[in-house]
């Protein structure tokens, strides 16, 4: 394992971005949980994103690139190793034609905020997932019946070795909540191909959405949005509900009242809290139906065993 303070040379040396040490992950997840990372890292754009992916890759530096961390739990001990953070330099939407190009860390509610300004259809059932745009890549976001695929031309990613590539949707095999994107890709942009739609009824499309999600989902308490994927022909909400599991607490994490498949943080709980509720809720669930639930959310700094 590299030590923290050749880390620091290793990559100070190699990037221009912005560097913070022992940031904490519960800043920058939805569920406001997971301890210090060694690095973050900022790269000011795709050169300092290859040249710290490359000096952390020769140095055998852990590296783990974060969106806005709404679908990732992240351990209470932290991450040792640097969180590339695509936030700052990586955000930019431009629209030309049907054509709509995003940088990785913008949001999608960005490149939905653009389409709906110049009349492009295509992700109105997108509207407020809370991800950027590259982690809706890595994990075909999807709601409603639409998917980020269903829109998606091409990624320019970048690898660990600084080679930037540019891959077609084809190239991605996306499939339900994943991509065939090998995890130490990079994706830095992305661009969208969308059909001509009527602003006014692409709005109301999108205020049913929103409309939908505050009637369904709990909203207002810090979750990761759904733990757990859609097993084959029925949802993980259904069966965790019917297992009896809604307001289950382990700690200050809870499997909400109102939504079965959302753990949502009732005050300070921690990530093993959270672990240790998927865990049970996947006991219980598959003693009861025989089913196994296969997380949705990511995990961080578990030993990537979780
Ligand atoms: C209230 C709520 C509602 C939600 N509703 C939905 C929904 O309807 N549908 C849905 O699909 N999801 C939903 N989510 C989950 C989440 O918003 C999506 O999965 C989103 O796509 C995650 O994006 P992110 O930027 O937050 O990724 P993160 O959580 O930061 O990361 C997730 C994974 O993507 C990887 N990643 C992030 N950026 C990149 C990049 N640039 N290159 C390569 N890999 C990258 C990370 O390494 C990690 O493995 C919801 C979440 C919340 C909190």
């Amino acid at each position: 394992m590299t030590a923290k303070k050749d880390m620091f040379r290793l990559l100070n040396g190699a990037v221009r971005g912005r560097l913070l040490e022992d940031e904490p992950l519960s800043g920058h997840t939805s569920f406001r949980i997971g301890g210090p990372a060694d690095f973050w890292f900022f790269p000011k754009d795709i050169e300092d994103l290859a040249a710290g992916l490359k000096a952390c890759s020769g140095g055998g530096v852990p590296v783990f690139v974060i969106g806005r961390g709404t679908n990732l739990l992240a351990a209470d001990a932290g991450f040792r190793g640097v969180v590339f953070d695509l936030s700052d330099s990586f955000s930019g939407v431009s629209v030309g034609g049907m054509d709509v190009t995003a940088g990785a860390g913008g949001l999608l509610w960005d490149v939905l905020n653009a389409c709906t300004a110049g009349g492009l259809s295509g992700f109105e059932p997108l509207a407020g997932i809370p991800g950027s745009v590259g982690g809706g890549v890595r994990l075909n976001a999807g709601a409603f019946g639409r998917e980020v695929r269903d829109c998606l031309v091409d990624v320019t990613t970048v690898e660990p070795d600084g080679t930037v590539t540019v891959r077609t949707r084809d190239d991605l095999r996306m499939e339900y909540r994943r991509t065939a994107l090998p995890e130490a890709s990079v994706v830095a942009g992305a661009r969208f191909r969308f059909e001509p739609g009527d602003p006014l009824r692409m709005k109301a499309e999108q205020e049913a959405v929103l409309a939908r999600r505050r009637e369904k989902q709990p909203l207002s308490m810090p979750s990761a949005g759904s733990v757990f994927k859609r097993p084959p022909g029925d949802f993980a909400g259904r069966l965790i509900e019917d297992a009896g599991l809604k307001g289950l607490r382990i700690g200050d994490a809870m499997v909400s009242g109102k939504h079965a498949n959302f753990i949502v943080n009732v005050g300070s709980a921690s990530a093993s809290d959270v672990k240790a509720l998927i865990d049970e809720i996947r006991g219980r669930v598959h003693a009861r139906f025989g089913v196994t639930l296969e997380p949705e959310i990511r995990f961080l700094g578990f030993g990537e065993a979780a």
